[in-house]
């Protein structure tokens, strides 16, 4: 894996390095609403006494069908396996989340929330109303097609190395883009076997499986 905040050599941008005018706007709207994200979910963190890893972890496995293991959650927040181990140590010396042994590989363990660290999840879930308070009085079809924007951006990010994990239905082999003619509900998902429209992208999906050496479409 690589280091933390390190990206990988083999990306291969398919513009010329730096971009346009616009383009180089939109990274700069991107980080400035990345930052008020982050501020927001560390304000959340700090006030209830955890690190900003330790908020996101707890949020993470909220409801988690299958528990992670270590390194599945290294994976998907881009960070080291110490790094990790550190923030689960210092979740279960709070009790707000249990190590088990994995079913599937007895030699692994997996993680998941006690219910103090549960009942905290909950409240911490509220920690981004500020942001979806102003974007509930948004225009449908303008998130929609945000939405879609950025997943395919994340997409491309995740096929270049950038991105280590997404669970996203743009990278997912079960996804059909403008399978339908219908415009409200273009593509299709073949696992679930229902069309559906650029609202319904999902960002983190519990069926998603990768797709093989595909680029995403535009
Ligand atoms: S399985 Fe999930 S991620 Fe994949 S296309 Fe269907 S809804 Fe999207």
């Amino acid at each position: 894996m690589q280091a933390e905040g390190e990206l990988p050599i083999d990306v291969a941008p398919p513009v010329a390095q730096g971009g346009t005018d616009l383009d180089r706007r939109l990274v700069a709207a991107l980080e400035r609403a990345g930052h008020v994200v982050r501020t927001l979910l560390w304000r959340q963190a700090y006030a209830n006494g955890l690190s900003p890893i330790q908020t996101q972890l707890l949020l993470h496995l909220v409801g988690k069908a299958q528990p992670p293991r270590v390194s599945d959650l290294a994976a998907e927040f881009d960070v080291s396996l110490a790094t990790m181990s550190d923030a689960l140590a210092a979740l279960r010396r709070k009790e707000l989340v249990r190590r088990d042994r994995d079913p599937g590989d007895r030699r692994s363990h997996i993680f998941v929330l006690t219910d103090s660290g549960a009942r905290l999840a909950d409240e911490l879930a509220h920690w981004s109303d500020p942001v979806t308070g102003w974007l509930g009085a948004g225009p449908e079809a303008d998130k929609a097609a945000t939405l879609r924007f950025l997943l395919d951006l994340i997409g491309r990010l995740h096929d270049a190395g950038v991105l280590a994990v997404a669970r996203t239905c743009v990278t997912c082999q079960f996804f059909v883009r403008n399978a339908h003619d219908d415009p409200a509900r273009p593509h299709h998902c073949r696992l679930l076997d229902t069309p559906f429209g650029d609202a319904a992208l999902r960002v983190d999906c519990a069926e998603h499986q990768p797709r093989e050496h595909e680029p995403s479409q535009p």
